[in-house]
């Protein structure tokens, strides 16, 4: 048997620790890529390692029927850090599930069908969630998928104001966009898509499976905008790599949801460690330290990199650098020649999107390995 879905890369990892991973030669590499965002707090984070093998130790596994103190205490921990009145939880596995329960949930709640989307945008590749991702290539030979979404550009308020309407049930955008280039848009565009929302009666659901947890140098994106959405989701680097994905909504869509369920929702193990991520995030300032040393790495790689790129963008450490040509052999050279592991966005963009304990020193080393392979 070999897996097909995804073709490998020819650095086999073992081992990872805070911002660096080591593989099976004893190289270690400075993981700039945080296998999508998955690491925010660093590999084998102590405290989370912790948390999660003395929860292995006591209880593998019990169902969400029965209350558990690690899920109890992850629940408590999300509405506290979450946007004020976004305080109700249905836990998950990944993001596509965070993503496809917010869209049922505001569907029911609304009584509507109808989904508005953005160009350029990912929310996953369910079935559901897919039908409301933009580019084609992710939904080639799987149709029919999920009906009544309509797609609008993103970042433009006047084409959203004439898309959302009284049939719409909601509208599913991410505040930043990752996987469409790192893609930003202004606080006046997303408070307008608050207040068509509003207006209308239909749910925001603002996807921060990427931008969330500090990355953009707030807790979410959300804050940074002054916006509090109807549903918020995340999952990526909430459980430090162990699987979990979570949908925030507000009462009114949480009192009537409809039946939903999932067998593995708020399992001890994954709960505790993203209790334990949690915990790490905010005890130790790093959605600040993210804003910080971001700026920094933009500043420096836009006085570095200056026209030999089309442009460098992004918010906190999730940061966009176009370039001005296919951005594989780039990412190929910097694992390669620098053992620095970063990622794609699209054909032209390189994604950074490291563990949000980097330093200034891990910034430097990435901004000078970059100017080398592109000069
Ligand atoms: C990764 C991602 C998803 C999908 O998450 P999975 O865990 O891969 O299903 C959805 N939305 C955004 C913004 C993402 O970055």
């Amino acid at each position: 048997m070999s897996g097909f879905v995804f073709s490998e890369k020819p650095i086999e990892i073992a081992a990872g620790d805070g911002v660096h991973l080591t593989d099976t030669n004893g190289t270690e590499y400075l993981d700039f890529g945080a296998s999508y965002a998955c690491t925010p707090v660093g590999h084998c984070h102590p405290e989370v390692v912790d948390a999660a093998t003395s929860q292995l130790e006591e209880l593998m596994y019990v169902q969400a029927s029965y209350p558990h103190a690690a899920r109890t205490a992850l629940y408590e921990r999300l509405a506290e850090v979450a946007p004020v009145d976004v305080d109700k939880v249905w836990l998950c596995n990944s993001g596509t599930e965070a993503n496809e329960a917010a869209l049922k949930f505001a569907r029911h709640a609304t009584g509507r069908e109808k989904i508005v989307a953005t160009t350029q945008g990912f929310h996953g590749r369910t079935m559901g969630t897919l039908a409301t991702t933009w580019k084609d290539k992710y939904k080639e030979g799987f149709g029919p998928l999920a009906g009544g979404v309509e797609f609008v550009e993103y970042g433009d308020a006047e084409a959203m104001r004439e898309a959302v309407d009284e049939d719409t049930a909601a509208v599913i955008l991410e505040p930043l966009q990752g996987e469409g280039g790192i893609n930003p848009v202004s606080t006046e565009y997303l408070q307008a898509v608050r207040v068509a929302t509003a207006t209308n009666g239909a749910a925001m659901i603002l996807d921060e499976i990427q931008t969330g947890l500090g990355r953009t140098g707030s807790m979410w994106a959300a804050d940074r905008h002054d916006v509090v959405p109807d549903v918020l989701t995340t999952a990526k680097g909430l459980g430090s790599g162990l699987p979990i994905g979570a949908t925030l909504c507000r009462d009114w869509i949480a009192a009537d949801a409809g039946d939903h369920g999932s067998t593995f929702s708020g399992g001890p193990v994954v709960s505790a460690a993203a209790g334990a991520t949690l915990d790490v995030i905010e005890r130790e300032g790093l959605p600040a330290h993210a804003e910080e040393v971001g700026d920094y790495l933009r500043g420096e790689l836009r006085d570095r990199l200056g026209d030999d790129v089309r442009d460098v963008r992004g918010d906190g450490l999730m940061v966009g650098v176009e370039v001005r040509r296919g951005s594989n052999r780039l990412l190929r050279d910097l694992a390669i020649d620098h053992q620095i592991l970063a990622l794609p966005a699209g054909r032209t963009v390189l994604r950074l999107l490291p563990p949000l304990t980097v330093e200034r020193e891990h910034a430097d080393r990435v901004v000078d390995a970059i100017a080398e392979v592109i000069g």
